[in-house]
């Protein structure tokens, strides 16, 4: 209960906080939170509430988190149509996403200020906290692709296209000036910008940081960068695979962890200097993917992406720069300025990014705690080698199964998230799975778009 001191202090930080939003012409207040299909729902407020959304939050029904990547809800034997969550926003970390609007990530709550147990923000700054407490420093960095579409959701340019080409990004200069200005004006960390391989790919990394922080920097630049596109007339698909048989889009993550003897991925005595904990790290990553990769890549289109060939790691071992295998590994040296670090590259974009966050940096401390062996390293594309690492499980039935039957997906995600992700990804194979993939990448072109 509010003390009636603290009513009167919260009100007069509310009325500065909304005087200032005002003087920067925000007239609209948006909190959000993405759900277990990835796909990023919110709620508005009048400026003047600013206080209330992050005090009591705003409410929403508990499908809120099993709402599916079309507009089916995965109801489970949990998740019906009674009850109330709320989202709570950071309101003194709003951010300009668009003329009159400020945006912030949101927490699910329930109505006595608990995390809900769906809540997969809480889910990783859980994680996140268990690694500080045992010494650790975590930075994740992201990398986000996507494609540039015309306004009907087609093709967004019909002439040839040049990979990374100078033309391709130069035609569109008008679009990636004003993305770069709205970027900086909504605080992102931006790193690199580039046209992509495939056509009308475009690609922003972001700079590490914590990892709920990178979370939501991947949010808001999915935000940034669809508004920027709105504001050209085109429109932008985070689908795995936006269009059949044409390159898919990754999410990779990069993480780094260091203890205070220093970075746990250099400086020692293992391949490229990798420390016994970080070759841990990496094993414990490895060790889990059959089970989570329902969560990195789990939607019905992800399996059409995550296959040899595609640079999008789907070989279940590690390798320095090998871009065909899960992690690849990148070493610490003058040309990387943030050190040594493992990327994930199976990751795509329908993955809910605190999820696979969490799943990625939960794995890799489960791999230290247990003292795994760094296997050994698969330095080629395997399919070029004669490397043959673990299988992955082929499909999206197969990675729900193997997610469901697994101890350590419920022990780093809890059974409820698994059960949720589970529901909306089942919901999927039963409305797409038959259908062949130009319908399905067209009907989900725009489902996780910003
Ligand atoms: N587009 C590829 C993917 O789906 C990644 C290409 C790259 O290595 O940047 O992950
Ligand atoms: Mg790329």
């Amino acid at each position: 209960m509010l003390q009636q001191d603290d009513v009167r202090s919260a009100e007069s930080t509310d009325a500065r906080r909304v005087e200032e939003l005002r003087s920067q012409g925000v007239a609209l207040v948006a909190g959000s939170v993405t759900d277990l299909a990835g796909v990023t729902r919110a709620k508005y407020v009048p400026v003047r509430r600013v206080g209330a959304f992050e005090r009591s939050g705003m409410g929403v029904s508990p499908s809120w988190s099993v709402f599916c990547v079309d507009s089916g809800i995965a109801f489970t034997s949990e998740i019906g149509v009674a009850g109330d969550l709320r989202i709570r926003i950071d309101g003194d970390d709003l951010r300009l996403i668009e003329d009159g609007v400020a945006w912030a990530p949101g927490d699910l709550h329930d109505q006595h200020g608990r995390p809900a147990p769906l809540c997969v923000r809480s889910l990783l700054a859980g994680v996140e906290r268990r690694a500080e407490a045992r010494g650790l420093r975590v930075r994740l960095g992201a990398e986000l692709e996507c494609t540039m579409l015309a306004p009907d959701g087609g093709p967004a340019s019909a002439e040839p296209w040049s990979p990374y080409g100078i033309r391709t990004s130069l035609d569109r200069s008008a679009f990636l000036v004003d993305l770069m200005a709205a970027a900086e004006k909504a605080g992102l960390a931006v790193e690199q910008l580039h046209t992509e391989y495939g056509h009308d790919q475009l690609e922003m990394s972001l700079a590490p940081a914590g990892a709920v922080e990178t979370a939501d920097a991947v949010i808001l630049a999915r935000i940034v960068i669809g508004r920027a596109a709105a504001r050209q007339g085109m429109k932008i698909s985070f689908s795995p695979v936006p269009f059949a048989d044409a390159a898919g889009n990754g999410a990779h993550l990069h993480l780094s962890l260091a203890d205070d003897a220093g970075p746990l991925l250099s400086g020692g005595d293992g391949p490229y200097g990798i420390r016994p904990d970080g070759g841990a790290a990496i094993a414990g990553v490895l060790e889990t993917l059959p089970e989570l990769i329902g969560v990195y890549a789990g939607s019905v289109l992800s399996p059409q992406r995550l296959k040899p060939g595609n640079w999008a790691g789907a070989a279940a071992c590690w390798g320095l720069e090998n871009r065909e295998a899960a992690v690849r590994f990148v070493a610490a040296t003058p040309g990387n300025p943030y050190g040594a670090n493992a990327e994930l590259k199976l990751v795509d974009p329908s993955a809910n990014p605190y999820l696979a966050a969490a799943a990625f940096l939960g794995s890799a401390l489960r791999g230290i705690d247990r003292g795994l062996a760094l296997p050994p390293e698969v330095p080629e594309d395997p399919s070029r080698s004669g490397a043959t690492p673990p299988p992955l499980p082929t499909g999206q039935q197969a990675a729900i199964e193997a997610m469901q039957g697994s101890a350590a997906a419920a022990e780093l995600l809890t059974t409820p998230v698994i059960e949720g992700l589970a529901a909306v990804r089942r919901h999927e194979v039963a409305t797409y799975g038959d259908r062949p993939p130009a319908e399905i990448t067209q009907a989900l072109r725009l489902a996780w778009s910003c």
